[in-house]
């Protein structure tokens, strides 16, 4: 972790950002702030507020204990983006997200791509990629939950909003409560219902891919059988592919507590997930979301054996997948968003509910927090308090967060349609191999350092 990442010395936030009272006098000119959805992009968005003087922030988490099994695994952020969280968090959340951070290979991250026998094609190695650090997403969430029983709720499950004539918006919901606010933001992720009720006609589809993906227990012996140091991608027949990733616990470099079925959550891990169209699934018996974590494992298993080209080393990778902790991601898109209004500048969205980018170059929720960030840091305005004045303000995050999404989801998607571009022909794959390195080459702009380089 280098020093500019450490935690700082003060424990309030920088510029008006200040740990939250609670005085009346205050109360009485504060901007009541709705959240909905607790994920990376909701929960950086309340614990920022919660440090404002003149906020009152609410997160609406609708789960209660049971969390999305994606939350056991990793997430690549930039430092770019952990550098403009550490300023906006209190001190202890900010130690908690430092710790959650993984082991940095010496020379930074990177992506190799190979064939399924093991043999390097080439290796993404952008400044971008190096400048990424490997977080565990489940000691993320705890750290961006620390000390929030004041501003946290569980177990509500937003159902619509109601724009009230004095400005207001009232939340729905689905338990049959309401809750009141100045301005509601929607963080509830893909299938966003804020979303949906902002812009009706936003659809969501589902281009037919799906990845696998299992945690095996990262030891000294899983280790050695890795394809890389960093991250790896291994093209495999029948447009398959294989993304392999770890997460080094700094404190306990090789993983102890596991068995065949389950692994303790601070574990080390390798993320190994076997992407593929859903039509070349072997197990056909079902769809794919219906099958269990035994019969997935199964797949993973059948898939790796039947390749006779395929290293024996990720074989046996294969067969050391932890049955409980598969998660299986249907790929989804959602139809990119030009813009929203609310007619009391009230209600506006972050992180995927506004729509989503594809997985290849880990952009989402290095977008949600930036996302998050940004309205932060212009809902503490005290201007916000005016909902007549809040629109220019509104409009030009807008703007960027639209702008900055669009220009993210064009480069993975390029990448993604590559990737899964092989079909099975020969040709195919060979135009794949070739055009796979041009993109990168393309993708590999300068002006993606504006969002993700630590230079800035
Ligand atoms: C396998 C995989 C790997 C990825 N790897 C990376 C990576 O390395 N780097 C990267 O930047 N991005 C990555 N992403 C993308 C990233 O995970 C998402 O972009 C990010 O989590 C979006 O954050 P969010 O807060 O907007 O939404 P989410 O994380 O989806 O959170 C939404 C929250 O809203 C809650 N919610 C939903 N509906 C309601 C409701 N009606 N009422 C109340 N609450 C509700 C949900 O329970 C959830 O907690 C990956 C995604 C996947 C699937």
């Amino acid at each position: 972790m280098p020093a500019s990442l450490r935690p700082a010395s003060s424990s309030t936030s920088s510029g008006t950002l200040r740990p939250s009272t609670s005085s009346t006098c205050e109360r009485r000119s504060t901007l009541r702030v709705g959240i909905i959805g607790g994920g990376l992009g909701g929960l950086t968005l309340g614990q920022i507020l919660h440090t404002a003087h003149n906020v009152e922030a609410t997160v609406y988490e609708r789960s209660v204990d049971s969390i999305d099994r994606l939350f056991g695994y990793r997430v690549m952020i930039s430092s770019f983006v952990l550098k403009k969280l550490r300023p906006l968090l209190r001190k202890n959340v900010w130690e908690k997200v430092v710790a959650s951070v993984g082991v940095q290979p010496e020379s930074g991250q990177e992506l190799a791509f190979m064939k399924s026998d093991g043999q390097r094609m080439f290796t993404y190695d952008a400044e971008e990629v190096r400048d990424t650090y490997s977080i565990s997403r489940w000691a993320m969430r705890k750290a961006l939950l620390h000390d929030s029983d004041g501003f946290v709720r569980f177990g509500k499950t937003f159902k619509k909003y109601e724009n009230m004539p004095d400005g207001t918006v009232k939340v729905y919901f689905v338990d049959g409560t309401t809750a009141g606010c100045d301005m509601l933001i929607g963080a509830d992720g893909i299938s966003s219902k804020v979303r949906k009720q902002l812009v009706p006609e936003a659809r969501v589809t589902e281009p037919g891919l799906a990845v696998i993906y299992f945690k095996i227990p990262l030891t000294r012996a899983t280790k050695e059988l890795l394809p890389a140091d960093s991250g790896a991608m291994a093209f495999c027949p029948s447009n398959q592919n294989i993304i392999f990733h770890s997460w080094m616990n700094p404190r306990k470099l090789f993983a102890t507590v596991y068995d065949e079925f389950d692994i303790g959550t601070d574990e080390s891990f390798i993320m190994f997930g076997y992407g593929s169209p859903c039509s070349e699934f072997f197990n056909k018996t079902k769809p794919p979301s219906k099958l269990s974590s035994e019969e997935l494992k199964s797949e993973v298993v059948a898939r790796a054996r039947s390749d006779p080209n395929m290293s024996p080393n990720i074989v046996a990778l294969a067969e050391q997948c932890i049955v409980n902790t598969a998660y299986l991601q249907i790929v989804q898109e959602c139809q990119a968003i030009r813009k929203w209004s609310s007619p009391s500048n009230n209600v506006t969205l972050i992180g995927d509910a506004v729509f989503n980018i594809a997985t290849m170059l880990g952009k989402g929720a290095n977008c949600a927090m930036l996302d998050a960030t940004d309205l932060a840091s212009t809902l503490i305005l005290p201007r916000m308090l005016y909902p007549s004045m809040r629109r220019p303000e509104l409009r030009s995050l807008t703007q960027d967060n639209i702008r900055r999404r669009l220009r993210e989801r064009h480069r993975n998607n390029l990448i993604q349609n590559l990737v899964y571009f092989g079909d099975g022909n020969r040709l195919k794959e060979y135009g794949r191999d070739k055009g796979l390195k041009m993109a990168l080459g393309w993708i590999d702009d300068p002006r993606a350092k504006d969002f993700y380089s630590a230079r800035h």
